[in-house]
Protein backbone atom coordinates (compact mmCIF):
# COMPACT_ATOMS: atom_id res chain seq x y z
CA UNK A 1 0.00 0.00 0.00
CA UNK A 2 0.96 3.31 -0.65
CA UNK A 3 0.36 6.01 1.43
CA UNK A 4 -2.29 5.43 3.71
CA UNK A 5 -3.87 2.22 4.13
CA UNK A 6 -7.30 2.62 3.05
CA UNK A 7 -9.00 -0.57 4.58
CA UNK A 8 -7.70 0.78 7.60
CA UNK A 9 -10.14 0.67 10.65
CA UNK A 10 -9.08 4.09 11.87
CA UNK A 11 -11.14 5.32 8.46
CA UNK A 12 -13.86 3.38 9.20
CA UNK A 13 -15.77 6.01 11.18
CA UNK A 14 -18.09 8.73 10.34
CA UNK A 15 -15.88 11.63 9.18
CA UNK A 16 -16.82 15.08 11.11
CA UNK A 17 -15.66 18.54 11.43
CA UNK A 18 -12.42 17.17 10.48
CA UNK A 19 -12.22 13.70 12.42
CA UNK A 20 -12.97 10.12 12.20
CA UNK A 21 -15.55 8.63 15.44
CA UNK A 22 -18.07 6.29 15.97
CA UNK A 23 -21.70 6.50 15.31
CA UNK A 24 -24.17 7.23 18.47
CA UNK A 25 -23.71 4.13 20.18
CA UNK A 26 -21.15 2.34 18.58
CA UNK A 27 -23.76 1.32 15.81
CA UNK A 28 -21.89 -0.57 12.74
CA UNK A 29 -22.95 -2.59 9.42
CA UNK A 30 -21.09 -4.63 7.82
CA UNK A 31 -19.56 -3.96 4.10
CA UNK A 32 -19.91 -7.42 1.62
CA UNK A 33 -17.78 -8.74 -0.80
CA UNK A 34 -20.68 -9.12 -3.73
CA UNK A 35 -18.16 -11.89 -5.27
CA UNK A 36 -18.78 -14.35 -2.48
CA UNK A 37 -21.29 -12.93 0.27
CA UNK A 38 -18.50 -12.50 3.20
CA UNK A 39 -17.70 -9.70 5.29
CA UNK A 40 -15.09 -7.29 4.03
CA UNK A 41 -15.15 -5.34 7.21
CA UNK A 42 -17.81 -3.13 8.99
CA UNK A 43 -18.34 0.38 8.97
CA UNK A 44 -19.97 3.28 11.25
CA UNK A 45 -24.01 2.85 10.87
CA UNK A 46 -24.67 6.20 11.48
CA UNK A 47 -27.74 8.03 13.19
CA UNK A 48 -30.14 11.05 12.55
CA UNK A 49 -28.34 12.75 15.32
CA UNK A 50 -24.80 11.89 13.75
CA UNK A 51 -26.18 13.83 10.18
CA UNK A 52 -27.39 16.34 12.10
CA UNK A 53 -23.73 16.74 14.07
CA UNK A 54 -22.30 16.40 10.56
CA UNK A 55 -24.47 19.25 9.58
CA UNK A 56 -23.49 21.39 12.29
CA UNK A 57 -20.22 20.66 11.21
CA UNK A 58 -20.71 21.80 7.37
CA UNK A 59 -22.77 24.88 8.55
CA UNK A 60 -19.72 25.95 11.00
CA UNK A 61 -16.86 25.91 8.38
CA UNK A 62 -19.52 27.67 5.61
CA UNK A 63 -18.40 31.35 5.71
CA UNK A 64 -14.97 30.94 6.24
CA UNK A 65 -14.99 28.25 3.22
CA UNK A 66 -16.98 30.80 1.53
CA UNK A 67 -14.06 33.55 2.25
CA UNK A 68 -11.05 31.29 1.36
CA UNK A 69 -9.43 32.41 -1.63
CA UNK A 70 -10.82 30.91 -5.17
CA UNK A 71 -7.42 29.72 -5.43
CA UNK A 72 -6.57 28.11 -2.49
CA UNK A 73 -9.63 26.24 -2.76
CA UNK A 74 -8.53 24.88 -6.44
CA UNK A 75 -5.39 24.13 -5.40
CA UNK A 76 -6.66 22.01 -2.41
CA UNK A 77 -8.38 19.97 -5.32
CA UNK A 78 -5.21 19.88 -7.11
CA UNK A 79 -3.33 18.00 -4.34
CA UNK A 80 -6.40 15.54 -4.31
CA UNK A 81 -6.01 14.66 -7.91
CA UNK A 82 -2.53 14.41 -7.79
CA UNK A 83 -2.47 12.18 -4.23
CA UNK A 84 -5.65 10.01 -6.57
CA UNK A 85 -3.63 9.73 -9.01
CA UNK A 86 -0.91 8.13 -6.87
CA UNK A 87 -2.91 5.95 -4.78
CA UNK A 88 -5.25 5.11 -7.72
CA UNK A 89 -3.97 1.28 -7.69
CA UNK A 90 -5.44 1.07 -3.82
CA UNK A 91 -8.28 2.71 -4.78
CA UNK A 92 -9.10 0.61 -7.36
CA UNK A 93 -8.76 -2.45 -5.49
CA UNK A 94 -10.67 -0.97 -2.58
CA UNK A 95 -13.90 -0.03 -5.14
CA UNK A 96 -13.73 -3.65 -6.72
CA UNK A 97 -13.68 -5.39 -3.65
CA UNK A 98 -16.44 -3.80 -2.21
CA UNK A 99 -18.71 -2.96 -5.74
CA UNK A 100 -17.41 -6.32 -7.63
CA UNK A 101 -16.21 -4.58 -10.64
CA UNK A 102 -13.17 -5.87 -12.17
CA UNK A 103 -9.88 -4.09 -11.08
CA UNK A 104 -9.11 -2.92 -14.65
CA UNK A 105 -12.47 -1.28 -14.65
CA UNK A 106 -12.13 0.41 -11.34
CA UNK A 107 -9.16 2.11 -12.14
CA UNK A 108 -10.60 3.59 -15.21
CA UNK A 109 -13.26 4.90 -12.83
CA UNK A 110 -10.36 6.28 -10.46
CA UNK A 111 -8.74 8.19 -13.55
CA UNK A 112 -12.49 9.21 -14.68
CA UNK A 113 -13.90 10.46 -11.45
CA UNK A 114 -10.31 11.88 -10.00
CA UNK A 115 -10.95 14.48 -13.91
CA UNK A 116 -13.37 16.28 -11.80
CA UNK A 117 -11.07 17.32 -9.27
CA UNK A 118 -8.78 18.38 -12.00
CA UNK A 119 -11.40 20.17 -14.01
CA UNK A 120 -13.08 21.75 -10.71
CA UNK A 121 -9.40 23.23 -9.90
CA UNK A 122 -9.09 25.17 -12.91
CA UNK A 123 -13.05 26.13 -12.68
CA UNK A 124 -12.46 27.50 -9.02
CA UNK A 125 -10.42 31.13 -9.99
CA UNK A 126 -12.55 31.29 -13.23
CA UNK A 127 -15.78 32.05 -11.06
CA UNK A 128 -16.79 35.56 -12.07
CA UNK A 129 -19.72 37.63 -12.34
CA UNK A 130 -20.19 40.95 -14.57
CA UNK A 131 -20.73 44.56 -14.84
CA UNK A 132 -22.73 46.52 -17.40
CA UNK A 133 -24.45 49.33 -18.49
CA UNK A 134 -28.00 49.96 -17.41
CA UNK A 135 -29.50 50.16 -20.94
CA UNK A 136 -31.48 53.24 -20.06
CA UNK A 137 -28.35 54.89 -18.41
CA UNK A 138 -28.28 55.86 -14.80
CA UNK A 139 -27.10 53.09 -13.10
CA UNK A 140 -24.52 49.92 -13.16
CA UNK A 141 -25.46 46.47 -12.80
CA UNK A 142 -23.29 44.52 -11.10
CA UNK A 143 -23.81 40.46 -10.67
CA UNK A 144 -21.97 38.49 -7.56
CA UNK A 145 -21.44 35.20 -7.78
CA UNK A 146 -21.71 33.39 -4.26
CA UNK A 147 -21.32 30.01 -2.67
CA UNK A 148 -25.16 28.16 -2.14
CA UNK A 149 -24.55 27.42 0.89
CA UNK A 150 -24.21 23.68 2.78
CA UNK A 151 -24.91 20.88 0.54
CA UNK A 152 -26.30 17.33 1.25
CA UNK A 153 -24.95 14.69 -1.02
CA UNK A 154 -26.74 11.29 -1.42
CA UNK A 155 -24.72 8.94 -3.95
CA UNK A 156 -25.71 5.33 -5.22
CA UNK A 157 -23.14 2.60 -5.11
CA UNK A 158 -22.54 1.62 -8.88
CA UNK A 159 -19.53 4.51 -8.99
CA UNK A 160 -18.69 4.41 -5.38
CA UNK A 161 -15.95 7.49 -6.75
CA UNK A 162 -17.12 9.28 -9.80
CA UNK A 163 -20.61 10.14 -8.68
CA UNK A 164 -18.93 11.54 -5.09
CA UNK A 165 -16.09 13.57 -7.30
CA UNK A 166 -19.24 15.32 -9.80
CA UNK A 167 -20.42 16.72 -6.83
CA UNK A 168 -17.59 17.31 -4.34
CA UNK A 169 -15.16 18.90 -7.03
CA UNK A 170 -17.84 21.37 -7.40
CA UNK A 171 -18.87 22.26 -4.24
CA UNK A 172 -15.02 22.80 -2.86
CA UNK A 173 -14.36 24.82 -6.19
CA UNK A 174 -17.29 27.12 -4.89
CA UNK A 175 -16.82 27.27 -1.18
CA UNK A 176 -19.65 25.18 -0.27
CA UNK A 177 -19.58 23.07 2.92
CA UNK A 178 -21.16 20.00 2.41
CA UNK A 179 -22.34 16.16 3.84
CA UNK A 180 -21.97 13.23 1.74
CA UNK A 181 -23.89 9.71 2.32
CA UNK A 182 -22.29 7.46 0.59
CA UNK A 183 -24.14 4.09 -0.73
CA UNK A 184 -24.52 1.49 2.26
CA UNK A 185 -23.32 -1.22 -0.40
CA UNK A 186 -19.71 0.74 -1.02
CA UNK A 187 -18.88 3.08 1.48
CA UNK A 188 -15.16 2.71 1.91
CA UNK A 189 -14.20 4.25 -1.49
CA UNK A 190 -15.88 7.53 -0.15
CA UNK A 191 -14.06 7.47 3.22
CA UNK A 192 -10.81 6.64 1.50
CA UNK A 193 -11.86 9.74 -0.58
CA UNK A 194 -12.13 11.68 2.80
CA UNK A 195 -9.40 10.44 4.16
CA UNK A 196 -7.11 11.92 1.13
CA UNK A 197 -8.93 15.55 1.05
CA UNK A 198 -7.88 16.08 4.76
CA UNK A 199 -4.27 14.64 3.47
CA UNK A 200 -4.66 17.50 0.34
CA UNK A 201 -5.31 20.19 3.41
CA UNK A 202 -9.09 20.61 3.15
CA UNK A 203 -10.35 22.28 6.41
CA UNK A 204 -12.19 20.54 9.30
CA UNK A 205 -16.06 21.11 8.66
CA UNK A 206 -16.21 21.37 4.96
CA UNK A 207 -16.77 17.77 4.27
CA UNK A 208 -18.47 15.57 6.21
CA UNK A 209 -19.47 11.86 6.03
CA UNK A 210 -22.23 9.88 7.14
CA UNK A 211 -22.27 6.43 6.40
CA UNK A 212 -25.28 4.67 7.85
CA UNK A 213 -28.40 2.07 7.48
CA UNK A 214 -30.66 4.19 7.64
CA UNK A 215 -31.00 6.73 4.61
CA UNK A 216 -34.58 7.83 5.08
CA UNK A 217 -34.66 8.86 8.37
CA UNK A 218 -31.36 10.32 8.29
CA UNK A 219 -32.50 12.39 4.46
CA UNK A 220 -35.67 13.41 6.12
CA UNK A 221 -33.87 15.04 9.42
CA UNK A 222 -31.32 16.77 7.37
CA UNK A 223 -33.61 18.03 4.37
CA UNK A 224 -35.98 19.34 7.32
CA UNK A 225 -32.81 21.43 8.71
CA UNK A 226 -33.48 25.05 7.05
CA UNK A 227 -29.78 25.13 7.30
CA UNK A 228 -29.45 23.27 4.41
CA UNK A 229 -29.19 25.29 0.76
CA UNK A 230 -28.94 22.38 -1.26
CA UNK A 231 -29.50 18.39 -1.99
CA UNK A 232 -27.55 17.02 -4.66
CA UNK A 233 -28.92 13.09 -5.21
CA UNK A 234 -27.68 10.52 -7.53
CA UNK A 235 -29.70 7.40 -7.81
CA UNK A 236 -33.29 6.26 -8.83
CA UNK A 237 -35.82 8.27 -9.59
CA UNK A 238 -38.47 6.79 -7.15
CA UNK A 239 -35.76 7.96 -4.67
CA UNK A 240 -35.19 11.23 -6.13
CA UNK A 241 -39.13 11.89 -6.27
CA UNK A 242 -39.31 11.13 -2.73
CA UNK A 243 -36.01 13.72 -2.10
CA UNK A 244 -37.79 16.36 -4.48
CA UNK A 245 -40.89 16.41 -2.29
CA UNK A 246 -38.63 16.75 1.01
CA UNK A 247 -36.90 19.57 -0.65
CA UNK A 248 -40.05 21.46 -1.29
CA UNK A 249 -40.49 23.34 2.40
CA UNK A 250 -37.30 24.73 2.78
CA UNK A 251 -37.43 25.21 -1.23
CA UNK A 252 -33.72 23.75 -1.09
CA UNK A 253 -31.96 23.98 -4.51
CA UNK A 254 -31.90 20.68 -6.20
CA UNK A 255 -29.41 18.02 -8.67
CA UNK A 256 -31.24 15.05 -9.55
CA UNK A 257 -29.66 12.49 -11.39
CA UNK A 258 -31.83 9.61 -11.67
CA UNK A 259 -32.16 6.76 -13.84
CA UNK A 260 -32.09 5.81 -17.60
CA UNK A 261 -33.21 3.97 -20.34
CA UNK A 262 -31.37 4.72 -22.75
CA UNK A 263 -31.49 3.27 -26.78
CA UNK A 264 -29.03 2.34 -28.61
CA UNK A 265 -29.86 3.11 -32.38
CA UNK A 266 -27.62 1.44 -35.48
CA UNK A 267 -28.51 2.52 -38.99
CA UNK A 268 -28.64 0.25 -42.42
CA UNK A 269 -25.33 3.07 -43.18
CA UNK A 270 -23.77 2.47 -39.86
CA UNK A 271 -20.10 0.68 -39.51
CA UNK A 272 -21.50 -2.50 -38.05
CA UNK A 273 -18.27 -3.32 -36.38
CA UNK A 274 -17.41 0.16 -35.21
CA UNK A 275 -21.69 0.02 -33.85
CA UNK A 276 -20.68 -3.54 -32.06
CA UNK A 277 -17.57 -2.19 -30.37
CA UNK A 278 -19.35 0.85 -29.21
CA UNK A 279 -22.37 -1.35 -28.12
CA UNK A 280 -20.10 -3.26 -26.13
CA UNK A 281 -18.91 -0.56 -24.41
CA UNK A 282 -22.22 1.36 -23.89
CA UNK A 283 -23.52 -1.94 -22.99
CA UNK A 284 -20.94 -3.48 -20.47
CA UNK A 285 -19.24 -0.74 -18.69
CA UNK A 286 -19.70 -1.51 -14.92
CA UNK A 287 -21.17 -5.25 -15.71
CA UNK A 288 -24.43 -2.91 -17.07
CA UNK A 289 -24.77 -1.10 -14.08
CA UNK A 290 -24.57 2.10 -15.23
CA UNK A 291 -27.00 4.93 -15.63
CA UNK A 292 -25.95 5.70 -18.98
CA UNK A 293 -25.62 1.84 -20.13
CA UNK A 294 -27.09 1.10 -23.44
CA UNK A 295 -30.80 -0.49 -22.48
CA UNK A 296 -32.69 -1.16 -25.56
CA UNK A 297 -30.76 -1.74 -28.67
CA UNK A 298 -32.54 -0.32 -31.86
CA UNK A 299 -31.20 -2.17 -34.58
CA UNK A 300 -32.18 -1.31 -38.81
CA UNK A 301 -33.58 -4.68 -40.59
CA UNK A 302 -31.21 -4.88 -43.21
CA UNK A 303 -28.13 -4.91 -40.44
CA UNK A 304 -29.80 -6.70 -38.10
CA UNK A 305 -28.83 -10.11 -38.30
CA UNK A 306 -25.41 -9.10 -38.75
CA UNK A 307 -25.27 -6.90 -35.44
CA UNK A 308 -26.65 -9.89 -33.59
CA UNK A 309 -24.72 -12.53 -34.71
CA UNK A 310 -21.16 -10.17 -33.80
CA UNK A 311 -22.61 -8.94 -30.81
CA UNK A 312 -23.57 -12.42 -29.50
CA UNK A 313 -20.31 -13.58 -30.22
CA UNK A 314 -18.54 -11.15 -28.12
CA UNK A 315 -20.89 -11.15 -25.17
CA UNK A 316 -20.77 -14.74 -25.45
CA UNK A 317 -16.71 -14.82 -25.05
CA UNK A 318 -17.09 -12.45 -21.97
CA UNK A 319 -14.93 -14.20 -18.98
CA UNK A 320 -17.01 -13.53 -15.94
CA UNK A 321 -15.47 -13.68 -12.72
CA UNK A 322 -14.19 -12.15 -9.20
CA UNK A 323 -13.02 -8.17 -10.08
CA UNK A 324 -9.93 -8.90 -8.94
CA UNK A 325 -8.40 -12.33 -10.72
CA UNK A 326 -6.53 -11.67 -13.62
CA UNK A 327 -8.38 -11.60 -16.69
CA UNK A 328 -11.41 -10.83 -15.32
CA UNK A 329 -13.99 -8.80 -18.13
CA UNK A 330 -17.49 -9.34 -16.34
CA UNK A 331 -18.25 -8.40 -12.21
CA UNK A 332 -20.43 -9.59 -9.97
CA UNK A 333 -23.78 -7.88 -9.95
CA UNK A 334 -24.32 -5.65 -6.55
CA UNK A 335 -26.46 -8.11 -4.29
CA UNK A 336 -29.28 -11.20 -4.89
CA UNK A 337 -31.78 -8.43 -5.37
CA UNK A 338 -30.36 -7.40 -8.74
CA UNK A 339 -29.69 -10.80 -9.73
CA UNK A 340 -33.53 -11.69 -9.18
CA UNK A 341 -34.11 -8.39 -10.68
CA UNK A 342 -32.15 -9.12 -14.00
CA UNK A 343 -33.85 -12.63 -14.05
CA UNK A 344 -37.09 -11.73 -13.89
CA UNK A 345 -36.84 -9.41 -16.89
CA UNK A 346 -35.04 -12.21 -19.14
CA UNK A 347 -37.75 -14.74 -18.00
CA UNK A 348 -40.36 -12.43 -18.82
CA UNK A 349 -38.94 -11.38 -22.60
CA UNK A 350 -38.13 -14.90 -23.34
CA UNK A 351 -41.98 -15.40 -22.19
CA UNK A 352 -43.11 -12.96 -24.22
CA UNK A 353 -41.08 -14.37 -27.43
CA UNK A 354 -37.31 -12.96 -27.45
CA UNK A 355 -34.71 -15.03 -28.87
CA UNK A 356 -32.46 -15.99 -25.94
CA UNK A 357 -28.83 -16.05 -28.25
CA UNK A 358 -26.62 -16.03 -25.66
CA UNK A 359 -26.58 -16.18 -21.62
CA UNK A 360 -29.89 -15.67 -19.97
CA UNK A 361 -28.53 -17.07 -16.46
CA UNK A 362 -27.20 -16.47 -13.46
CA UNK A 363 -24.31 -19.05 -12.89
CA UNK A 364 -24.69 -21.56 -9.56
CA UNK A 365 -22.43 -21.00 -7.01
CA UNK A 366 -21.18 -18.42 -4.68
CA UNK A 367 -21.29 -14.28 -5.76
CA UNK A 368 -24.11 -12.64 -7.46
CA UNK A 369 -23.23 -12.88 -11.13
CA UNK A 370 -25.30 -13.27 -14.44
CA UNK A 371 -24.14 -14.62 -17.61
CA UNK A 372 -23.69 -11.97 -20.49
CA UNK A 373 -27.05 -12.09 -22.60
CA UNK A 374 -28.28 -11.17 -26.13
CA UNK A 375 -32.14 -11.20 -27.08
CA UNK A 376 -33.22 -10.79 -30.33
CA UNK A 377 -36.86 -9.57 -31.64
CA UNK A 378 -38.02 -8.45 -27.75
CA UNK A 379 -41.54 -7.78 -28.38
CA UNK A 380 -42.11 -4.03 -27.88
CA UNK A 381 -44.39 -4.29 -24.40
CA UNK A 382 -41.73 -6.43 -22.67
CA UNK A 383 -40.85 -4.92 -19.35
CA UNK A 384 -37.15 -4.73 -19.85
CA UNK A 385 -37.29 -2.54 -22.62
CA UNK A 386 -39.40 0.17 -19.91
CA UNK A 387 -36.99 -0.73 -16.75
CA UNK A 388 -33.51 -0.06 -16.26
CA UNK A 389 -31.99 -3.71 -16.51
CA UNK A 390 -28.83 -2.73 -14.36
CA UNK A 391 -27.22 -6.00 -16.06
CA UNK A 392 -25.04 -7.26 -18.35
CA UNK A 393 -28.59 -7.95 -20.78
CA UNK A 394 -28.57 -6.36 -24.35
CA UNK A 395 -32.16 -6.76 -25.77
CA UNK A 396 -32.40 -6.01 -29.14
CA UNK A 397 -35.45 -5.09 -31.22
CA UNK A 398 -35.42 -4.50 -35.42
CA UNK A 399 -37.21 -1.13 -36.81
CA UNK A 400 -36.98 -0.32 -40.12
CA UNK A 401 -37.84 3.71 -41.11
CA UNK A 402 -35.83 6.88 -38.92
CA UNK A 403 -39.31 7.88 -37.79
CA UNK A 404 -40.07 4.36 -35.92
CA UNK A 405 -36.70 4.67 -34.14
CA UNK A 406 -37.22 7.76 -32.82
CA UNK A 407 -40.70 6.78 -32.36
CA UNK A 408 -39.48 3.39 -29.92
CA UNK A 409 -36.10 5.84 -28.85
CA UNK A 410 -38.46 8.38 -26.89
CA UNK A 411 -40.88 6.00 -25.66
CA UNK A 412 -40.11 5.87 -22.13
CA UNK A 413 -40.51 8.45 -19.43
CA UNK A 414 -36.32 8.52 -19.26
CA UNK A 415 -34.35 11.09 -20.87
CA UNK A 416 -30.44 10.61 -19.71
CA UNK A 417 -28.20 9.05 -22.32
CA UNK A 418 -28.89 8.06 -25.82
CA UNK A 419 -26.74 6.47 -28.49
CA UNK A 420 -26.68 6.54 -32.40
CA UNK A 421 -24.74 4.91 -35.04
CA UNK A 422 -24.81 6.55 -38.54
CA UNK A 423 -22.41 7.72 -41.42
CA UNK A 424 -25.32 9.99 -42.32
CA UNK A 425 -24.15 13.92 -41.14
CA UNK A 426 -28.28 14.85 -42.10
CA UNK A 427 -29.26 12.16 -40.40
CA UNK A 428 -27.39 12.39 -37.27
CA UNK A 429 -28.25 16.05 -36.87
CA UNK A 430 -32.13 15.14 -37.31
CA UNK A 431 -31.58 12.31 -34.89
CA UNK A 432 -29.56 14.64 -32.23
CA UNK A 433 -32.35 17.26 -32.24
CA UNK A 434 -35.51 14.74 -32.31
CA UNK A 435 -34.47 12.23 -29.28
CA UNK A 436 -35.88 13.64 -25.82
CA UNK A 437 -32.54 12.42 -23.64
CA UNK A 438 -30.02 14.92 -21.99
CA UNK A 439 -26.87 13.23 -23.79
CA UNK A 440 -26.74 12.16 -27.12
CA UNK A 441 -23.54 9.76 -28.37
CA UNK A 442 -22.90 10.11 -32.35
CA UNK A 443 -20.51 6.67 -33.10
CA UNK A 444 -19.24 6.36 -29.77
CA UNK A 445 -20.77 4.20 -26.76
CA UNK A 446 -19.05 6.48 -24.33
CA UNK A 447 -20.44 9.65 -23.49
CA UNK A 448 -19.18 10.47 -19.75
CA UNK A 449 -16.51 13.09 -19.74
CA UNK A 450 -15.89 15.64 -16.77
CA UNK A 451 -15.23 18.89 -19.49
CA UNK A 452 -19.17 17.83 -20.75
CA UNK A 453 -22.14 18.87 -19.49
CA UNK A 454 -23.63 15.37 -17.64
CA UNK A 455 -27.46 14.64 -16.82
CA UNK A 456 -30.71 14.30 -17.84
CA UNK A 457 -34.67 15.34 -18.90
CA UNK A 458 -37.86 13.54 -17.98
CA UNK A 459 -37.54 11.18 -15.37
CA UNK A 460 -34.06 11.16 -15.68
CA UNK A 461 -33.83 14.40 -13.43
CA UNK A 462 -32.25 18.20 -14.05
CA UNK A 463 -29.07 19.56 -13.32
CA UNK A 464 -25.62 18.83 -14.70
CA UNK A 465 -22.37 17.50 -13.42
CA UNK A 466 -19.14 18.36 -15.11
CA UNK A 467 -18.42 21.24 -17.98
CA UNK A 468 -18.96 24.68 -17.21
CA UNK A 469 -22.35 24.30 -16.47
CA UNK A 470 -21.51 22.11 -13.30
CA UNK A 471 -19.99 24.39 -11.18
CA UNK A 472 -23.68 27.03 -12.11
CA UNK A 473 -25.64 24.28 -9.36
CA UNK A 474 -23.12 25.89 -6.78
CA UNK A 475 -23.42 29.14 -7.47
CA UNK A 476 -25.99 32.22 -6.58
CA UNK A 477 -26.33 35.13 -8.05
CA UNK A 478 -26.82 38.65 -6.55
CA UNK A 479 -27.70 41.40 -8.67
CA UNK A 480 -26.17 44.80 -7.29
CA UNK A 481 -27.62 47.98 -9.02
CA UNK A 482 -25.38 51.36 -8.66
CA UNK A 483 -26.81 54.36 -9.46
CA UNK A 484 -24.15 56.55 -11.31
CA UNK A 485 -24.41 59.31 -13.74
P1 LIG B 1 -31.08 4.13 -4.91
O1 LIG B 1 -31.69 2.95 -4.34
O2 LIG B 1 -31.93 5.27 -5.29
O3 LIG B 1 -29.94 4.58 -3.89
C1 LIG B 1 -29.11 5.67 -4.15
C2 LIG B 1 -28.74 6.33 -2.84
O4 LIG B 1 -29.93 6.81 -2.24
C3 LIG B 1 -28.09 5.42 -1.83
O5 LIG B 1 -27.11 6.14 -1.13
C4 LIG B 1 -29.24 5.05 -0.94
O6 LIG B 1 -28.87 4.70 0.37
C5 LIG B 1 -30.02 6.34 -0.91
N1 LIG B 1 -31.43 6.18 -0.54
C6 LIG B 1 -32.23 5.13 -0.73
N2 LIG B 1 -33.46 5.40 -0.25
C7 LIG B 1 -33.42 6.65 0.25
C8 LIG B 1 -34.36 7.50 0.88
N3 LIG B 1 -35.62 7.12 1.09
N4 LIG B 1 -33.96 8.72 1.27
C9 LIG B 1 -32.70 9.13 1.06
N5 LIG B 1 -31.76 8.37 0.48
C10 LIG B 1 -32.12 7.15 0.07
O7 LIG B 1 -30.28 3.78 -6.25
P2 LIG B 1 -29.17 2.68 -6.44
O8 LIG B 1 -29.83 1.40 -6.69
O9 LIG B 1 -28.15 2.75 -5.39
O10 LIG B 1 -28.45 3.23 -7.73
C11 LIG B 1 -28.85 2.92 -8.98
C12 LIG B 1 -29.69 4.04 -9.57
O11 LIG B 1 -28.88 5.21 -9.69
C13 LIG B 1 -30.13 3.72 -10.97
O12 LIG B 1 -31.46 4.12 -11.17
C14 LIG B 1 -29.19 4.54 -11.83
O13 LIG B 1 -29.70 4.83 -13.10
C15 LIG B 1 -29.02 5.75 -11.00
N6 LIG B 1 -27.79 6.48 -11.38
C16 LIG B 1 -27.94 7.68 -12.02
C17 LIG B 1 -26.83 8.37 -12.44
C18 LIG B 1 -26.96 9.70 -13.13
O14 LIG B 1 -25.99 10.44 -13.17
N7 LIG B 1 -28.11 10.05 -13.67
C19 LIG B 1 -25.55 7.86 -12.19
C20 LIG B 1 -25.43 6.63 -11.55
C21 LIG B 1 -26.58 5.97 -11.14
P3 LIG B 1 -28.73 3.15 0.80
O15 LIG B 1 -27.58 2.65 0.02
O16 LIG B 1 -28.50 3.19 2.24
O17 LIG B 1 -30.02 2.49 0.41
Amino acid sequence: MSGLDLLAPEHHGLFIDGTWREAEGGASFAVIDPADGSELTTVADGSVADAVAALDAAVAAQASWAKTPPRTRGEILRKAFELINERSDDLAHLMSLEMGKPVAEAKGEVTYGNEFFRWFSEEAPRIHGRWMENPVGGSRLLTVRKPVGPCFFITPWNFPLAMGTRKIGPAIAAGCTMVVKPAEQTPLTMLALAAILTEAGLPEGVLNVVTTTSAPKVSAAVQADPRLRKISFTGSTPVGRLLVKQAADNLQRMSMELGGNAPFIVFEDADIDAAVEGAMIAKMRNMGEACTAANRFLVHADVAEEFATKLTSQMGSLVVGRGQDEGTQVGPLIDEKAVDSVTALVSGAVEGGAKLLTGGSAPSGPGYFFTPTVLLDVAADAEINSQEIFGPVAPITVFTTEDEAVTKANATEYGLASYVYTRDLSRTIRIAESLEYGMVGVNTGLLSNPAAPFGGMKSSGFGREGGFEGIEEYLETTYVGIAAD
